[in-house]
C-alpha cells in the first residue's frame, strides 16, 4: 500500500514573501505517488520520517511549471465583464474543453492584462515543512487517487 503523509508547510517566495501556509490550521495530509502536491515537494517529503523538518526549494521544473508568455494577452476593458476589475481577480476564459482559469495582473483605463499562466509558475518555491504523520493510505483512498481524513478530501 502507498502512504499516506501529513505535514505542515509554509511556502514563501524568493523575497520571503508568505504565499501559503498549514501552520493556522490543521496538517495537509497526501496520498503518496499520485502527484497530489508538487513533484520536487513529494520527492523530498517521502524521505522523512515523523517530526523531521526540512527546508525544500522547489524549481519550476519541479514545481507549477515555467511562465508562458503566450499565455499572457492584453484585452480591451470595454471586452471585460462589467464593474470593478482588480489585479488578483480571476475568471473563467476559453470556451468548451479548453476552458483556463486567467489571473488579472494589470488593469488600466484602456486594457487588462490576463494571465492564463498557474500563479506559481516560473516560480522557486521556497518550503518549510514539518512531517506531523505516516500510516498507510485505506483501499478507499487509493481508488479515489487523494488522501481522505481531517485537511484531507472530504465527501458529502
Ligand atoms: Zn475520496
Amino acid at each position: 500500500m502507498p502512504k499516506v503523509i501529513t505535514f505542515h508547510y509554509t511556502l514563501e517566495d524568493q523575497a520571503g514573501e508568505l504565499i501559503d501556509t498549514s501552520r493556522d490550521g490543521e496538517p495537509m495530509p497526501f496520498l503518496e505517488g499520485v502527484r497530489q502536491i508538487v513533484p520536487g515537494l513529494e520527492d523530498e517529503l517521502v524521505k522523512m520520517k515523523i517530526g523531521d523538518k526540512k527546508k525544500v526549494i522547489v524549481a519550476p521544473d519541479k514545481g507549477y511549471g515555467p511562465h508562458h508568455k503566450q499565455l499572457v494577452q492584453k484585452v480591451p476593458r470595454k471586452e471585460m465583464p462589467e464593474g470593478d476589475i482588480a489585479v488578483g481577480d480571476q475568471f473563467q476564459a476559453g470556451n468548451g474543453n479548453d476552458m483556463i482559469v486567467v489571473t488579472v495582473t494589470e488593469v488600466t483605463d484602456q486594457e487588462v492584462t490576463l494571465d492564463g499562466n498557474h500563479p506559481l509558475a516560473g516560480k522557486d518555491l521556497y518550503f518549510d515543512v514539518e512531517i506531523t504523520g505516516i500510516r498507510e493510505a485505506t483501499a478507499e483512498e487509493v481508488s479515489h487517487g487523494h488522501a481522505h481524513g481531517t485537511g484531507g478530501h472530504h465527501h458529502s
